[in-house]
């Protein structure tokens, strides 16, 4: 069966401040209407990975310096974070970054900034609170006031106000209780069979995320060490003796 190759991270380089090398050649490909995990410890390189896809290093002081990233063929190391946001590409931030200050429906709304009609709008608001009833809820609260569940689920909402068709999602447990990641993570999963929202989704959590997942890599210093079907990673030996269990 031939999958088509949505995102396709080719030997990528990324240097930090001009000196400091953290990624040192990785490779990845996400297939079309998946669910593909980027698994390891603190510091191992998952955000800057996701970083570089979506051209958010500069901010950073980072670039990648080799290699290549091709979105459906497509070469797009050059192309701005809002022009990758046109092309359907939006990345969750790690630690959820909601504007404290806005509601949550206010906070939902700066994601459709790249929207051609207000119908759109208000068809993908009514699409966002179907996935998640929660926000439905809360939509008139202030974003600081709601529970850490409830910004990372208007983080997803945000993004998904975009319309995109691959979400980088970036360590969506962090700072959550077990149930509420299992609530998060199902509708992920939900958003992947119905919407077909293709996801690379960054995490520490490794139980969880092989759970959800149908691929995973898992990087160590840098470099992709293992990589495999979620279902193998999850059973074999060396996977369950370094990662399970932490996160
Ligand atoms: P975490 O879960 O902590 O985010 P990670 O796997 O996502 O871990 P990265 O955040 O990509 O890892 O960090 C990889 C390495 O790059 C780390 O050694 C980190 O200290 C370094 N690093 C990250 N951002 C910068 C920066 N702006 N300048 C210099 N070094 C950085």
């Amino acid at each position: 069966e031939q999958t088509n190759i949505v995102l396709n991270v080719n030997g990528i380089e990324v240097i930090y401040n001009h000196v400091i090398l953290v990624l040192k050649g990785v490779s990845l490909q996400v297939p079309e209407g998946r669910i593909v995990a980027l698994l390891g410890g603190n510091g191992a390189g998952k955000t800057t990975t996701l970083r570089a896809v979506s051209n958010l290093l500069k901010g950073e002081r980072g670039e990648v310096t080799k290699g290549s990233i091709e979105l459906r063929g497509e070469r797009i190391e050059n192309l701005s974070p809002a022009e990758l946001v046109r092309r359907g590409v939006v990345q969750v931030m790690e630690g959820r970054h909601c504007f404290a200050h806005l509601t949550i429906e206010e906070n939902l709304l700066t994601g459709a900034y790249t929207s051609a009609s207000r119908s759109e709008v208000a068809a993908n608001l009514e699409k966002v609170y179907a996935y998640f009833p929660r926000l439905k809820t809360r939509r008139g609260s202030q974003a600081a006031y709601t529970s850490g569940g409830e910004q990372q689920m208007c983080a997803i909402g945000r993004a998904l106000m975009a319309s995109p068709s691959v979400v980088l999602l970036d360590e969506p447990s962090m700072g959550l209780a077990p149930q509420i990641v299992q609530e998060v993570f199902e509708i992920v999963k939900d958003l992947n069979a119905k919407e077909r929202v293709t996801f690379l989704l960054a995490e520490q959590n490794t139980n969880m995320a092989l759970k959800y997942s149908d691929y995973g890599y898992i990087m160590e210093s840098g470099r992709v060490v293992m990589d495999g079907p979620a279902a193998e990673l999850a059973t074999n030996e060396d996977v369950k003796e370094f990662y399970l269990g932490v996160g």
